[in-house]
């Protein structure tokens, strides 16, 4: 394979000698050398050697129209060639901001009428944090400024993401963190359920977390509290369904605003256009990105309740803050055409009632009994496979994450792309897929998780 004359390997070298990579073990990747992916289509993606690839990702769980969609790459040609950039700063904006805002506030749940712009799920949460903030300095309260958040939450790679987000990694390379953030427990009964609790229990007794968090602080010094509908790169845990009605009953009775970060939920992964619509909540404000577009262009939306909006604008007076690229027309664009293939092809009905159910029943009827699997969980498509060493005990192997890195690579090695994180496999594939890719995402998870027992196991 040659890409504009260079062969895969100059590509590999020049790859090393200049290329720094999100979260990567750089003396590791010069070690290996990148998988380099040069084409897409449909479900699949395509490497450098020629390996075809089932992408279990949608990416970085964003290409949800599935890979090669002429009309987004025809809907960005045209708006390139009619113009292509105008900011939307002093009292400017462009067309396709505009009519997208408005598709947004039809989608979005009730009272959600408001969109923020920027370019990444990280921009669109540090305008969330800022907002909040400046919502409660409006409302004369300044001093009303905490934010709750859990551990291990993701929300996203800036400062103000990475404080935000509970990954003690990333928070040790942080050097100070935004003040005034706290994490509590999150909603994760596999590990943190009490011996004989309920998952209802749990739930209840995860959102209490919240509560306590409120008190000891005090209800006049919480701003918010802020959640992944489902935590997505902390390893898709999926909360019983009694955790947000309880969440948001306590938000309501102390007066904090509730916060959903849905750049993974959003747009149809969950089986609805948002994940609050599948919890029956209503949240303050929506973080979005990534399926925005479909990942075809760097687009985030921060979707703004009413309440916020309207001391906002009632109260006047500059809010400082915005991107160069807030409200980029070409990025509008195709996430308008983007929004318009989901309707038309009845993506998220068809994740509801067909794909999410029978997702579900292929991961518990042919992967939840493998030796190596602890636990299946899905949610729409979202999903995930615990990897264990012993099912009874849930004792899982040495060297976090190791056996979880062997199952993935043998996926890999047979045509799946999933992802590790920790000991859990994580499924988040493009809602294109069919029964049929589905059933073949299964032959090749067994298939790794029989090699990988035989390396695990000898
Ligand atoms: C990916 C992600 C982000 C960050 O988005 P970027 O576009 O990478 O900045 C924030 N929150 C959640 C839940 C995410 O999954």
């Amino acid at each position: 394979m040659t890409y504009q004359n260079y062969s895969l390997k100059q590509l590999q070298q020049i790859d090393a000698s200049h290329h720094l990579h999100p979260f990567t073990d750089h003396r590791e990747l010069r070690e290996a050398g990148s998988r380099i992916i040069t084409r897409a289509e449909g479900p699949y993606i395509y490497d450098s050697e020629g390996h075809e690839i089932l992408d279990g990702m949608a990416g970085l769980w964003c290409v949800n129209v599935g890979y090669g969609r002429d009309e987004l790459a025809e809907a960005a040609y045209k708006q390139m060639k009619e113009l292509p950039y105008y900011n939307s700063f002093f009292k400017c904006s462009t067309p396709t901001p505009v009519l997208l805002a408005k598709r947004l506030a039809e989608l979005a749940p009730k009272g959600v009428n408001q969109v923020f712009f920027g370019s990444s799920g990280s921009e669109a949460n540090d305008t969330a944090l800022r907002l909040v903030r400046h919502y409660w300095a409006l409302e004369g309260k300044p001093e009303k400024n905490r934010i709750i958040s859990r551990k291990n939450a993701y929300h996203g790679s800036t400062v103000a993401g990475t404080s935000l987000g509970g990954m003690e990694p990333m928070h040790k390379q942080l050097g100070g963190a935004v003040p005034n953030i706290v994490h509590v427990m999150m909603p994760y009964s596999y590990e943190l359920a009490l011996p004989g609790e309920s998952d209802h229990e749990f739930g209840l007794r995860a959102a209490k977390a919240i509560e306590d968090a409120i008190l000891e602080a005090g209800p006049e010094n919480v701003a918010a509290f802020i959640g992944e509908p489902i935590m997505g790169a902390g390893g898709v845990k999926i909360p019983p369904m009694s955790y947000w009605p309880e969440v948001q009953r306590i938000c309501r009775k102390y007066d904090v605003l509730l916060m959903l970060d849905e750049v993974i939920t959003g747009y149809g992964r969950t089986g609805e256009w948002f994940a609050a619509q599948s919890f029956g909540i209503e949240p303050d404000t929506i973080t979005t990105a990534k399926a925005l577009t479909s990942g075809y262009q760097p687009l985030s939306a921060l979707l703004v309740g009413d309440r916020i909006a309207s001391t906002l604008i009632e109260k006047g007076g500059e809010f400082y803050h915005g991107y160069t690229y807030s409200g980029h027309p070409v990025a509008c664009a195709v996430a308008l055409a983007n929004l318009d293939i989901i309707e038309r092809e009845g993506l998220v009905e068809r994740v509801k009632t067909d794909t999410g159910p029978y997702f579900a029943q292929a991961l518990r009827e042919r992967i939840a009994d493998h030796r190596l699997v602890g636990e299946v969980r899905s949610f729409g498509l979202m999903g995930a496979i615990e990897i264990v060493k012993d099912k009874a005990t849930r004792e899982r192997f040495e060297g976090d994450g190791r056996a979880a890195v062997v199952v993935r690579d043998h996926a890999i090695a047979n045509g799946l792309m999933l992802r590790a994180t920790g000991d859990t496999m994580i499924l988040s594939p493009p809602l294109i897929w069919t029964r049929d890719t589905i059933d073949l995402a299964c032959e090749r998870i067994v298939k790794a998780l029989d090699l990988a027992e035989k390396d695990l196991f000898g």
